[in-house]
């Protein structure tokens, strides 16, 4: 008999797998780890929600930055090399309005750009964390700031005073695109804004520097507002798609899981199991087991429905304890169980079954007085090479368990050996 758990090492498709696909495909795109959605995170979350800056608990932060960087990596990508190509397009306004440096602008722009987007393809492709990510537009918004700066220090145009002015549009624009962390754009936009202040500090008057300081400081704190703003959003939505995630998790465990037992219940072994014949039916043999308290009226009737509670929770503990890691065991409907044993020949299933109706018929519950003892009766059946379908395989264990109750109970019995002839007369009583 094979004890051991199934290797993993092989190429075949494990029942495990099956479980895993067997859920909803969204489960892939999970935020949330099935095994955190206990009640404390689920707390964490809606108290997040509800604090008026969405805080995000410290045990979500790893989540955050994960899912910030799948929705947000392509749309800061693409704003990256728009913003550059702007910066690009501003050489006309240069050519125009400070001819005399036209040439340089030219050529300092076209040379900024094929760095720029040499160094963005890099960033993009292999830094993987949002946080850096997020930042490559406010500091090459400086960068940009400081080359134009320098361009209209070597220019003697009249207009550099007016066109100054367009300075204002950097922080904006530095400031937009920021979406994951707001204390950062704090530190950019100070940046940003020393690197402007000071350019046209050394540009013009006292007096026009003041006047300029007068127009920049509404644009500088809008600019805020809107990265501010923008980290708000992502942190809810964020948070929203966590209790989403968390939902999803709870109805599929509801949705899978017996209630009573917290075996897996009818719908998902169907599921599953047909599931996994389907994938490997020209694998290998299979077998299935089905189990049924004996004379299980008669204790619900003499103990008490409660009674008949434990013997169904102690049988379900203790058969999961018999099986091996891939086989997959179910409560199958009020007192009846049903286990799929992958790759189990006839010879191993029958010893399978025999050993979990010796460990059943030891187990007892105790009540106050005595000790309840139960057993149970298995039918066995085996899914045989290029076979494909799991009802047949389920009425040939039922036969063989129905056989088994008019044995005398307490027994296990093989499709294989029921003699067919009475088996019909049986049925036909049944
Ligand atoms: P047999 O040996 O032929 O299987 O006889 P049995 O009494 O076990 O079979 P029968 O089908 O007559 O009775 C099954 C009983 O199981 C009837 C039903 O009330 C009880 N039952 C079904 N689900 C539950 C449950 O969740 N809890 C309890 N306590 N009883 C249940
Ligand atoms: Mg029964
Ligand atoms: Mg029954």
């Amino acid at each position: 008999m094979q004890d051991a758990p199934h290797s993993d090492t092989t190429q075949e498709i494990s029942p495990s797998k099956v479980l895993l696909q067997s859920a909803s495909h969204s489960a892939q795109r999970s935020i949330l780890n099935a095994s955190h959605c206990d009640i404390q995170s689920r707390q964490l979350i809606e108290n997040a929600l509800k604090d008026p800056i969405a805080k995000i608990p410290a045990v979500f932060k790893h989540n955050y930055y994960q899912f910030q960087y799948r929705h947000q990596k392509s749309y800061l990508k693409q704003v990256n090399y728009v913003a550059q190509l702007a910066f690009l397009i501003y050489f006309w306004a240069d050519h125009f309005v400070i001819p005399d440096v036209s040439t340089l602008s030219g050529m300092t722009r076209v040379i900024a750009i094929l760095i720029g987007c040499g160094l963005n393809f890099f960033l993009f492709k292999y830094v993987r964390q949002i946080q850096w990510l997020d930042l490559i537009l406010p500091l090459s918004t400086s960068v940009s700031a400081i080359i134009w700066f320098e361009l209209l220090l070597h220019s003697t145009s009249a207009w550099i005073s007016t066109y100054l002015y367009a300075s204002v549009i950097l922080i904006v624009l530095g400031n937009l695109s920021i979406q994951v962390h707001f204390r950062r754009s704090l530190i950019t936009s100070a940046l940003i804004s020393v690197v402007i202040l000071y350019g046209v500090y050394r540009l013009s008057s006292l007096q026009d520097f003041y006047i300029f300081l007068l127009v920049y400081t509404p644009i500088l704190l809008f600019s805020i507002y809107i990265a501010w703003i923008n980290t708000l959003n992502a942190r809810k939505n964020f948070l929203r798609a966590l209790l989403e995630d968390w939902n999803y998790h709870i109805l599929n465990e509801m949705a899978q899981t017996d209630e009573l037992t917290q075996l897996h219940n009818r719908r998902h072994f169907m599921h599953a199991v047909g599931h996994l014949i389907q994938a490997c039916c020209h694998e290998s043999t299979a077998a299935l087991l089905i189990f049924d308290v004996d004379r299980f009226k008669v204790i619900n009737d003499t103990y008490g429905h409660d009674v008949g509670d434990r013997v169904l929770r102690s049988i379900a503990e203790v058969s999961q304890r018999e099986m091996r890691q891939g086989d997959i065991l179910a409560r199958f409907g009020g007192e009846e169980f049903i286990v799929f044993l992958p790759h189990t020949t006839k010879q191993d299933a029958l010893k399978i079954a025999e050993r979990l109706r010796q460990k059943l018929s030891q187990q007892g519950i105790s009540l106050q007085d005595q000790e309840l003892h139960f057993s149970v009766s298995v039918g066995v059946a085996e899914l045989g090479v290029a076979q494909c379908n799991l009802e047949p395989l389920i009425k040939q264990a039922d036969l063989a368990l129905y056989t088994a109750k008019h044995q005398g109970r307490n027994c296990v019995m093989h499709y294989d050996d029921l003699d067919l002839a009475s088996c019909e007369r049986l049925e036909l009583v049944r």
